[in-house]
Parts: structure tokens; C-alpha cells; sequence
């Protein structure tokens, strides 16, 4: 579970939200009942005082000694009923207690004496709660009574430790469950959004042409899917544009570009120059070679990323095609006094073009020359790997800076643009390579240190060896 996901965020804050409203309805309900339950046991106490106060405490004075008793016990019957009823007469005392209930829970004649500002209150008697209602009545004589009535309110308290209890065990269980449910809603109609994003990531410059799945729901989704794919269709526009561009502008230079060094081999080999403009129209014919090498490079890559280069997939052993190349490049590599060595497996067979394919081992193999001091060694490999063939060019030359590796493989990009330049290199031999591999689905991998050397990677995957190691022609055009 991730916490910063938009899932988990969306359900705490959900579980958050509901836990506060749930407390605060708890609490209003709590105190609601309390609040209800003591009124109620209060206006009947209240009630109580007040007609013993108003329809008995008047007659008091002219009856005899034990008629207030017994109209209260007659009336309320205060025993029975677990009640507490006490009449004191100002100046003289006490004039009614009533006796201990029936239950004998609390003794009467241990209640405390009300004072004058707390005439409702809760007072607890050997153990037992009471809650005690008093009023003061003065009768027509002038003659000042304190009517109290009490009852016990454990009844209460347990009412409202119930309430408290539920409320305690259900209320978790239902924020589970609500947030339980609501994390499992988010999943489920996020899912397109983990599958949109898994989709988006797999779109690059060079599968433009696909497209993001659209979930017909109507909401926010759909019109994001659309929209973001409204935006690839742009980009891929705006590319197949850029392509179309490099690949006219670069087939456009192609036949005056020829025209032009035809011109100039034909000024060099007039016998009526002088040296220096011989030298001159020489240099010239160098520079139109460079120009017509970068031209075909660029056409090449182009139409490779436009997928209009004519590629004949073939069944065709990886690792000889690459060794015969090798080969032809020995004499390059004795010039520098390179070891130039191949080591390559029997039976590596890949389905691949293989003119495109001999380009890369060639400029990977030129690269791995160009960019190792005179006296180093260079090395191509051609190995099985589980389900892969793997054509690995190593050297242990000048090697490829940390910044620059991410970018080799990008047009015209020069890590030592210097040396580069000097070698005739234009920085595209790399782009061509990745085009190729592209083309054919194919990984490629660089690493390198510094002044120890660099080592490319190429993976395709492997065939299974014919039966019979005649090629079947499998061919292909992509
Ligand atoms: P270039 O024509 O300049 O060689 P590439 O596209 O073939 O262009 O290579 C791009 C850059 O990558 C080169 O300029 C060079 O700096 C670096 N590079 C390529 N291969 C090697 C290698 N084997 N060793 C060191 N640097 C290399």
C-alpha cells in the first residue's frame, strides 16, 4: 500500500472525514439523552415538592402530628417506590423523613442537608447516587418549608454506558467497513487509469502510432484517455513531419551533391592546374565526401525511423555474419596496430537484414578503432543468452564520459567533438545503429569508463537452429 498514492490518500482522508462526523453525532446523541433522561427524572422530583409543597404544607399547621406523614405515604408512597422525601420546617427542623426503601439501598436519614444555593444536586449516600430536587414554600402563616425530593440515577448511568459502549464497538467497525469498501471503489474504477499509465509508458518516439485504451464511462477517464490520445496523434504528426523533413531534405542534397564532386574530381585531374588550387579543389572534394556521407547517413536513419527503409528479414547466423565482418576490418585495425580479435558461438541464429545488421557490427567495430590509442585491443563478441543473441563490441580505449553516455546515440551528438571531427566522424554512426536496432526490435546498451574503455550491447532474439542449417528465407519487409 502506497501512502502517497491517490487511492490510500482519498480513503484516509474518507476515514477521517466519517470518524469526525460519526464522533460528533456520537457526542450530540450522549449528551442529548443525558441531558433528557436527568430533566426527566428532574421535572417529576420538581413535580413532586411542588404538590406536596402547594396542596399539603398549607394545611400542616391546624392537623395533627402524624397527618403530613401519612398523606405522603398515602400519596407517593416514597418506600415502595425507592423515592426519598424530607420536609424541613425552618426553625424547627425536620418535620418528615420518609423511611429507607424497600430495596434498602440508601438510609434517608443519612442525605445531607441542602443549603441554600444548591437545591438540585447529586449527593451520594453510603454508596448510592442520588439526585435530589428541593423547593421552598412559605405557607399563609408565614412559616418557612424545604420540600426534597430524590431518587437514585444509577438507572441512568447504566443507560448511558450502554449508548457509550455501542457506540465504542460499532462505531470502529463501521469506519472499517466504510473505509474497507470505499478503498476497494477506488481500486476498481482506478484501474484504468494504472492501465492507461502502464500503456503511456510503453509509447515512445518510435510506436507513436498506438493508442491509450478508452474506457467508454462518459466521466473524467474517458475524456483524459481521449485526450491524451488526441495529444500522441499530435506528436506522431509532428514526427512523421520531422522524419518526412530530414528524409526530402537529405534525398533532395543527394543528386547535387554528386553532380557537384563529379565537377570537382573532374577540375582535379585537368593537368592545367597549378599545386595550390589542385590542393584547394582537393580539400573541397574531401569536405563534399563528408557531406555526401552525412546526407546518406541522415536518409538511412530517416527513413529507418519512418519505417520506409526496405529491411528483408532473414533467418541468418548472428554469429558468422558478424565474425566475415570483422574480418574486413583487420587491415583498419593494423593501421593503429589494434588486436582485433572475434569470438563468436556456433548457431546464433536471429531473424534480421542482413546489410542493416553488417552496418552495425561496421560501425560499432569503427567506433571501437576510431576511439582506441594505437597498440589497444578490440574485441566482438556473438553469444547465446537464454532466449537471446547477444553482439557485444568491447575496447579498452578512451572510453565515454558519464554525461555524454545517455546521449550518444542521438544525432550529430559528439562526446569529444574534436577528435571526432578529426577521425571524419559526424556524430550519426551511433543513430543509424539504434535505428537498426529499433527496426528490428532489438536492445541496445552502452557502458563505459572513462580512459578504460566502453562496451555495446546488442540482444536480439534467438531462433532455434534448423534442423537441416539451410537460411530459410523469411523475409520480411518492415
Ligand atoms: P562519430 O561519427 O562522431 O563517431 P557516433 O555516433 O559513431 O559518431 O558516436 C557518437 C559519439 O560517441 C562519438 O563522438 C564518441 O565520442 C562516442 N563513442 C562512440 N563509440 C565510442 C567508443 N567505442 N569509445 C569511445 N567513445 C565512443
Amino acid at each position: 500500500m502506497n501512502p502517497r498514492s491517490l487511492r490510500f490518500r482519498i480513503a484516509a482522508w474518507y476515514a477521517g472525514l466519517l470518524a469526525g462526523a460519526l464522533l460528533i453525532f456520537g457526542v450530540s446523541v450522549y449528551l442529548g439523552l443525558e441531558r433528557y433522561l436527568y430533566g426527566n427524572v428532574q421535572r417529576t422530583l420538581t413535580a413532586e415538592c411542588r404538590t406536596i409543597g402547594t396542596q399539603l404544607l398549607s394545611q400542616h399547621p391546624f392537623k395533627r402530628t402524624n397527618w403530613l406523614e401519612t398523606e405522603i405515604e398515602e400519596a407517593y408512597a416514597p418506600e415502595v417506590n425507592n423515592h426519598f422525601i424530607r420536609v424541613i420546617q425552618q426553625g424547627k427542623g425536620i418535620v418528615y423523613v420518609s423511611g429507607a426503601p424497600k430495596d434498602g439501598s440508601f438510609d434517608p436519614s443519612q442525605v445531607p442537608l441542602p443549603n441554600a444555593e444548591d437545591r438540585s444536586r447529586k449527593v451520594r449516600v453510603e454508596g448510592k447516587r442520588l439526585l435530589v430536587e428541593g423547593l421552598e414554600f412559605t405557607t399563609p402563616d408565614g412559616t418557612h418549608f424545604t420540600v426534597e425530593s430524590g431518587a437514585p440515577y444509577q438507572q441512568i448511568e447504566v443507560v448511558l454506558h450502554g449508548l457509550l459502549l455501542t457506540f465504542a464497538i460499532y462505531m470502529p467497525f463501521i469506519i472499517f467497513v466504510a473505509v474497507g469498501s470505499g478503498y476497494w471503489l477506488m481500486r476498481r474504477s482506478l484501474q484504468p487509469v494504472d492501465e492507461i499509465t502502464r500503456r503511456a509508458e510503453g509509447i515512445t518516439s518510435t510506436n507513436l502510432s498506438e493508442r491509450l485504451p478508452v474506457i467508454s464511462t462518459g466521466d473524467e477517464l474517458e475524456r483524459l484517455s481521449v485526450s491524451l490520445n488526441r495529444m500522441i496523434e499530435r506528436l506522431d504528426d509532428a514526427f512523421q513531419h520531422i522524419n518526412r523533413f530530414s528524409a526530402d531534405a537529405s534525398h533532395e542534397l543527394r543528386t547535387p551533391l554528386t553532380i557537384l564532386q563529379l565537377e570537382l574530381e573532374g577540375i582535379a585531374q585537368s593537368h592545367r592546374l597549378n599545386p595550390s588550387l589542385t590542393d584547394q579543389i582537393g580539400s573541397a572534394l574531401e569536405e563534399t565526401h563528408r557531406m555526401s556521407h552525412i546526407v546518406e547517413s541522415l536518409l538511412a536513419i530517416s527513413r529507418l525511423d519512418a519505417g520506409e527503409a526496405k529491411i528483408e528479414m532473414t533467418r541468418l547466423d548472428l554469429g558468422q555474419l558478424a565474425a566475415s565482418t570483422t574480418e574486413q576490418m583487420k587491415l583498419l585495425a593494423e593501421e593503429k596496430s589494434i588486436r582485433l580479435t572475434s569470438t563468436v558461438d556456433s548457431d546464433v541464429y536471429v531473424e534480421g537484414d542482413r546489410s542493416h545488421l553488417q552496418q552495425v557490427v561496421v560501425n560499432l567495430v569503427a567506433n571501437a578503432i576510431k576511439y582506441t590509442q594505437d597498440g589497444g585491443e578490440v574485441e566482438m563478441r556473438v553469444r547465446r543468452n537464454g532466449n537471446t543473441a547477444v553482439l557485444e563490441v568491447s575496447d579498452n580505449g578512451a572510453g565515454i564520459p558519464d554525461y555524454a553516455l545517455p546521449h550518444v546515440f542521438e544525432r550529430f551528438y559528439r562526446a569529444d567533438k574534436a577528435r571526432s571531427r578529426e577521425s571524419g566522424g559526424a556524430g550519426l554512426g551511433l543513430a543509424i545503429v539504434k535505428a537498426i536496432c529499433t527496426a528490428h526490435g532489438a536492445e541496445l546498451n552502452v557502458s563505459s569508463r572513462e580512459g578504460k574503455g566502453s562496451v555495446f550491447s546488442i540482444e536480439l532474439p534467438l531462433l532455434d537452429v534448423p534442423k537441416n542449417d539451410e537460411v530459410r528465407p523469411a523475409v520480411r519487409k518492415i
